[in-house]
């Protein structure tokens, strides 16, 4: 990702430089006026175009024009606070107009920067009857770089929303025919909490208690209409970072943090879930226990970060193969499981020995060099009323048959 910072100023330019490359870890040009600025954007593609608007050969902002005609999103950073000159160039199409006061300026670009990044991947729902109201939202939603879906009722948002799992906003009016914004907010909370999909409620109603009532049927937010520019993006924003943060949470105690995997607390907590309802329903159900071989031995030889690197490649390894349809942890050092809902032993046996044959002749690349490494497995299959530290333990009994066998081998445990 490359980004052009267009500011005569070396002061300001270095600190923007800086900031950026620190936040989004990304190339960074600095243009010292238009010249340069035209000449570099000739060169390169750059995802945001950060521009100061006096320049010593274009003082009157005319870079904004010349960006913006590259159909590059803009962010004007500049010393002079006009407000005429803010609404005019909002009304162009800029990201943003950021006054530069202080550091905290510099910080709020940067952190901008990382946000459009962010939304390029974020879906959002405009749900709106009044089509003048809903092209107004997306294209302050696209300025933005969101992506934008639209309905035009209540019922349909629903069947957008329903071919469309992965929306992680939706922006709704109130007055809408066949089903209104309260009704449609009912309607998708019966399926998704307010950390699946934020929904902000909209309306140009000027009763009051609107706002209290959207809040109390299930909207994250709500916003009145009409709304300027800003108001708008600081509510979509900060509703979203809600939503960030609740994501890092959940990861943060559901994952393996140096593999990425799920860890043993996730994994524990969905099997007893799952066992339950596998007793009643009566599925195939079977659990692999994996463990590689003398790994202590890595350790000792390339040092425990190349044991690391290991297990980042092993566990990637284990997640292509098996991750999209059955689900991976790491419970242990070097000990891992898979749960293959839905095969039976012999079935998920062939995957594993398809498995290990791959890791044994497919060597590890590490900073040390490549690195041929072999596992162990042991696998059972689900017992009717067992539990999950039942089924566990006889997958490890297999495990342990697997390392007295001479390792790199997988071997099925009996049902006791
Ligand atoms: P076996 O074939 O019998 O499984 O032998 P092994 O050496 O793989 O088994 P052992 O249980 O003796 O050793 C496991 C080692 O894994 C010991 C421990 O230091 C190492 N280990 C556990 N967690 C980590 C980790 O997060 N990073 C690294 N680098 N090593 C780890
Ligand atoms: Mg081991
Ligand atoms: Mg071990």
């Amino acid at each position: 990702m490359r980004i052009l910072v267009v500011e005569d100023s070396q002061v300001v330019s270095r600190v923007m430089r800086h900031l950026l490359i620190q936040e989004l870890n990304c190339e960074v040009d600095v243009a010292p006026d238009m010249l340069s600025a035209k000449e570099l954007l000739d060169q390169h593609e750059y995802f945001v175009a950060i521009t100061d608007l006096n320049l010593p050969d274009a003082q009157e902002g005319e870079i904004v024009k010349f960006v913006l005609a590259k159909q590059i999103p803009c962010i004007v950073l500049t010393g002079s606070w006009d407000a005429e000159q803010r609404a005019r160039l909002l009304q162009l199409g800029i990201v943003d107009y950021v006054f530069k006061e202080n550091r905290f300026s510099y910080e709020y670009t940067a952190k901008l920067v990382k946000r459009l990044r962010r939304n390029q991947s974020v879906k959002v729902l405009v749900a709106d009857d009044s089509m003048v109201s809903r092209k107004f939202i997306r294209s302050l939603l696209e300025q933005h770089l969101f992506q934008v879906i639209e309905a035009d009722d209540g019922i349909s948002a629903l069947e957008t929303l329903s071919d469309n799992p992965d929306i992680k906003l939706l922006i709704t009016d109130y007055n809408m025919p066949r089903l209104d914004g309260f009704g449609l907010i009912i309607k998708v909370r019966e399926q998704l909490s307010r950390e699946e999909l934020a929904i902000i409620g909209l309306s140009s109603d000027s009763d009051e208690s609107l706002s209290a009532r959207f809040i109390k049927n299930g909207a994250n937010d709500f916003l009145q209409k009409p709304f300027v520019h800003e108001e708008f993006h600081c509510r979509v924003l900060t509703t979203l970072d809600a939503l960030d943060m609740v994501t890092r949470l959940w990861e943060q105690a559901n994952l393996d943090y140096l593999t990425n995997v799920f860890n043993r607390r996730y994994f524990f907590n969905l099997y007893e879930e799952k066992l339950n309802v596998f007793s009643q329903k009566k599925g195939a159900l079977s659990l692999a226990l994996l463990d590689i071989d003398f790994f202590k031995k890595v350790n000792d030889t390339y040092g425990h970060d190349v044991g690391d690197e290991v297990l980042i490649e092993f566990s990637n390894r284990l997640q292509q193969s098996f991750g999209q349809h059955f689900t991976v942890a790491r419970i242990g050092g070097e000990e891992f499981v898979v749960g293959f809902k839905g095969l039976n032993v012999e079935k998920s046996y062939a995957l594993l020995d398809r498995f290990r044959m791959q890791l044994e002749v497919t060597p590890i690349a590490t900073s040390k060099g490549p690195l041929n490494i072999t596992v162990s497995t042991g696998v059972s299959e689900f017992n009717f009323d067992e539990n999950v530290d039942e089924l566990l333990n006889r997958a490890d009994i297999g495990l342990y048959e697997a390392k007295a066998n001479g390792r790199n081998v997988v071997c099925i445990a009996q049902v006791s």
